[in-house]
């Protein structure tokens, strides 16, 4: 067993996040070991992971650009333009994300994904085990056990500071709790998901859009479908736990193929394998992590969503993942203490990280139930407008989200003045022309800011 060196880090989990932090940290000297408890994906097919595919967005692109990975993995990415919103009639409306190509979003694959930065990670210089789970921490000690995967033997690695990647189900976040309260609170969901394909058409063509994230809204749930570059896409249909239909009363694939012929029958003759799929596939369960501390001194931080798991439905966990691997590898860089640069990497990320993870819940039912609402379609014509109206004030709540980097706080604060104000100037009314634009001009002026930070405006992004 080998003392660790001053700058060295033992980090818990390959995946997303801690591939990402290790070439960051790596690439700044440090020296990084990571611990994973899957094989390599690069020698054996990587092993599934949360979801097929991700949305990427400005915050995980940016962090990408820190670690010269965003042109790898934009090389493998589908340009996804605004939601394809598929009624019960079959009809197909595109909903724009932003005001043009230079406001999209990307489809990517999380395996190709992980298996980039993980050869960025090691090319960096960072030391990647594979087939090692945490099992334990001797915090007293620094002393973290580890299981081989394959032959179920020990391993003892001595450590200076652990960082847990391992995502929500986090061992570290479970040994730390052992050691102390981290006020750990999770709220699941009453709704979960399961994952389809549409595979290529006999071409090898794709066989809708492929340039969109498609919606099939139905009030309490839905379907929607990402695109992947090997011309597939990946459904994930979203339904309630209990009731009608739920996960409860549709178990069977014949009850899956009536649920798909009564409310996405456009979909059925994408999905040949329907049957197939929701046999293999298994339900995946959905919820909202809280902790008060992320950190225990300078022994143990985590992030990404062994910290902090969300819901998916703002696309933006990994995003966020991203953007804390950045802050704690600045922090690691500024503060040569360790304990207060994690000290001060939570109190920059934390509140942050909450913010996302409330828009996130809020975003299932605008997804599932206000797409093809006209109250709705008329607040986003008055966004559109009022962005052209206000420039750099006032900022779409997508916009913000998706395409800026503003601290997810501030996104939040500023989206729930701008819903009030979208909300009281539509009441009533079924078309722009009869809002009243002095009262509202006064109220944005008196209520928001212009923010640095536009996209279109020259803004840093
Ligand atoms: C259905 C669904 C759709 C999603 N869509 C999006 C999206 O469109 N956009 C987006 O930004 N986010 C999305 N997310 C969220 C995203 O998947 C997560 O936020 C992201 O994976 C977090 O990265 P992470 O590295 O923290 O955790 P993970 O990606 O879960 O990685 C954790 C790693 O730790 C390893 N590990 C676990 N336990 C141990 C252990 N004991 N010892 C060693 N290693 C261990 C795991 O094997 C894994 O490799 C989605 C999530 C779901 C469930």
């Amino acid at each position: 067993m080998n003392k660790p060196a001053d700058r060295s880090l033992t980090l818990i989990g390959a995946g997303l996040a801690g591939a990402l932090l290790a070439t960051l940290l790596a690439r700044k000297g440090w020296q990084v070991d990571v611990f994973e408890k899957r094989g390599d994906p690069r020698q054996q097919g990587y092993a599934g992971g949360r979801s097929i595919n991700l949305a990427l967005a400005e915050r995980g692109r940016h962090a990408l650009r820190q670690a010269d990975a965003d042109e790898a993995v934009m090389r493998q990415a589908v340009m996804m333009r605004g939601r394809m919103v598929h009624s019960r009639e079959g009809q197909v409306q595109l909903q724009r994300y932003g005001r043009d190509d230079s406001e999209v979003i990307w489809s990517i694959h999380r395996g190709d994904l992980n298996i980039t930065l993980l050869d960025l990670a090691e090319q960096a210089g960072a030391r990647l085990h594979f087939h090692r789970r945490l099992d334990q921490v001797d915090f007293e000690r620094r002393l973290a056990h580890f299981t081989d995967e394959q032959n179920g033997g020990a391993h003892l690695v001595e450590f200076q500071s652990l960082v847990g990647a391992d995502g929500a189900g986090s061992s570290l976040r479970a040994a730390m709790l052992r050691e102390r309260d981290l006020g750990e609170r999770t709220e699941f969901l009453d709704h979960s998901y399961k994952e389809l394909e549409i595979p290529p058409d006999a071409e090898g063509e794709f066989q809708i859009e492929p340039n969109a994230l498609h919606i099939w809204p139905r009030g309490h749930y839905m379907c929607i479908a990402l695109p992947n570059d090997e011309k597939t896409f990946t459904v994930t249909l979203f339904l309630p736990n209990a009731g009608e239909p739920s996960f409860a009363s549709v178990t069977t694939p014949a009850q899956a193929r009536a649920l798909f012929e009564r409310d996405f029958a456009d979909a059925i003759p994408l999905i040949p394998a329907l049957e197939q799929d929701w046999q293999r596939n298994p339900v995946g369960l959905l919820a909202t992590l809280y902790l008060d501390s992320w950190h225990i001194d300078e022994r143990a931080v985590l992030l990404g969503d062994a910290a902090h798991a969300m819901v998916p439905f703002h696309g933006q966990g990994m995003n966020c993942a991203f953007e804390d691997c950045v802050a704690l590898a600045e922090h690691l860089q500024r503060t040569p203490d360790r304990a207060a640069a994690f000290a001060a990497f939570e109190r920059e990320r934390q509140p942050n990280a909450a913010a996302i993870q409330a828009m996130a819940l809020e975003n299932y039912v605008e997804m599932r139930d206000k797409v093809d609402d006209a109250d709705f379609l008329l607040q986003r014509a008055l966004e559109r407008t009022l962005q052209e109206r206000h420039p750099g004030r006032f900022v779409p709540h997508y916009t913000m989200v998706s395409f800026m980097r503003i601290p997810y706080a501030q996104a939040l604060e500023r989206s729930e003045i701008q819903r009030e104000l979208l909300v009281q100037a539509t009441r009533g009314h079924d078309s722009l022309e009869q809002i009243d634009w002095a009262a509202l001009d006064a109220q944005i002026l008196q209520r928001l800011s212009v923010l640095d930070d536009v996209p279109g405006q020259g803004g840093p992004r």
